[in-house]
């Protein structure tokens, strides 16, 4: 075995919300028969309603470390906490975005930052929730707020747009934020959570006469450009046309799971061609093995199969998984995977492969136990943007950043 053996791509991250990692493990209290993704969603409200910007530095910063630590090198961080809480700044507010890509700075991951456009509280656009008003803009502050965050890029950290959903965003919207972009010749990631829970696409079809994922592909060209988050309910016709379009489906398996949302039907798709990507989404769970193992395994338990996940080309399903969540991921985030061997500063992990569940293992098999076996991190050693961040299972920065973190998290929980 050489060296060579025990190193990986780094994997893209394709859908966070970094505030919601304050929540971790403070949503598992039942609290009757009906919990399910609306009554989560209102412990998520306080949460954000609470949190400041220098806060949310601190938790994002913990947050990317992790990450780091566990094999994702870039991250898509899906940002719609845009007012401080404070009352409305002068110019577009980007006190709360700032504190993100500072966070991606401390910690030293790739960052996509998506604003996120969020308008209504429903599809027949009713006045947002008040525990929605940090989200809100309309379509003129969105695009200022998009302009002003734009001048931020360089270095590793690039720009997309996200629409939160067809629920939070009326469909003229949508259509007159992407033709003002097409205008602009910008072209760049763009992102929008779809058909996440079968209320909203019940929701969407009796606002539409339309499933989400039909709503969108009837009035949009959907392209490489686009990374449709969850897609979990969907019909034949949607699948068989989302497997063969060129954008990325963000499968969040650890929250979809978390949430009771539902399973992708990810067989179907695969073998339709389709490209996907893995996110944190909730974080949850910060691990993209984890990701990847309830991905396989929830289709397994569906199908009552195993190895679902894997080609004439490829039979290893760690190494399938691993390789096309990362290829797919990049193309989520408008980066290029630079692997070993390739230009540009290099996105990569090492593996210990001293561990038990490595050590004396064919090369061809590291990567599936890498994914499937066991609970312990083998990443030893990760270069982000080419520079070392985690060197034997320790981040560079790990005392400032947890010190940060652990001063913040107190002030929450107070
Ligand atoms: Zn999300």
């Amino acid at each position: 075995m050489s060296p060579e053996d025990y190193i990986l791509p780094g994997m893209p991250n394709l859908h966070s919300h970094a505030f919601q990692r304050a929540l971790a493990g403070q949503a598992e209290l039942a609290t009757g028969n009906k919990d399910d993704f609306w009554s989560w969603r209102g412990k998520m409200y306080h949460c954000a309603n609470r949190i400041t910007p220098d806060q949310l530095r601190a938790v994002a910063a913990q947050l990317f470390m992790e990450m780091l630590k566990s094999g994702y090198t870039s991250v898509a961080e899906f940002h719609y906490l845009h007012h401080t809480g404070q009352g409305q700044s002068a110019g577009p507010p980007t006190e709360m975005a700032d504190a993100v890509i500072a966070a991606s700075e401390d910690a030293g991951i790739g960052l996509t930052l998506l604003p996120v456009l969020y308008m209504t509280a429903d599809f027949d656009g009713p006045e947002p929730l008040p525990e929605q008003a940090r989200f809100i803009n309309d379509v003129d502050s969105f695009l200022s707020l998009l302009a002003c965050l734009r001048g931020r890029q360089g270095g590793n950290m690039n720009m997309g747009a996200a629409f939160h959903s067809l629920r939070a965003v009326p469909g003229r919207s949508l259509l007159e934020v992407l033709r003002i972009l097409t205008e602009e010749d910008i072209d760049c990631p763009i992102h929008i959570h779809i058909a996440e829970t079968r209320k909203e696409v019940e929701a969407c079809t009796g606002f539409y006469g339309l499933t989400p994922v039909r709503w969108l592909f009837e009035n949009v060209d959907i392209d490489r450009r686009w990374c449709l988050v969850h897609a979990t309910h969907l019909t034949d016709w949607e699948v068989g046309k989302l497997s063969m379009s060129e954008c990325v489906i963000g499968l969040c398996p650890t929250t979809e799971a978390n949430l009771g949302d539902g399973i992708f039907r990810f067989a179907d798709f695969l073998s339709g061609g389709g490209k996907f990507g893995i996110g944190s989404d909730s974080n949850i769970s910060v691990s993209p093995v984890e990701e990847l193992r309830w991905l396989e395994y929830g289709q397994r338990l569906i199908t009552n199969r195993r190895n679902i996940s894997a080609t004439g080309d490829e039979p290893h399903v760690g190494t399938f998984l691993w390789e096309n969540a990362a290829s797919g991921g990049a193309r989520a985030l408008g980066c290029k995977i630079h692997s070993p061997g390739t230009e540009g500063p290099a996105d990569l992990l090492v593996l210990n492969g001293e561990h038990p569940l490595l050590y004396g293992k064919p090369a061809h098999e590291i990567t599936d136990s890498f994914v499937f076996s066991g609970n312990d991190n083998l990443v030893r050693d990760v270069k982000a943007g080419g520079k070392w961040v985690v060197r034997d299972g320790a981040h560079v920065n790990e005392q400032d950043i947890s010190a940060r973190y652990k001063k913040a998290i107190k002030e929450l929980n107070q």
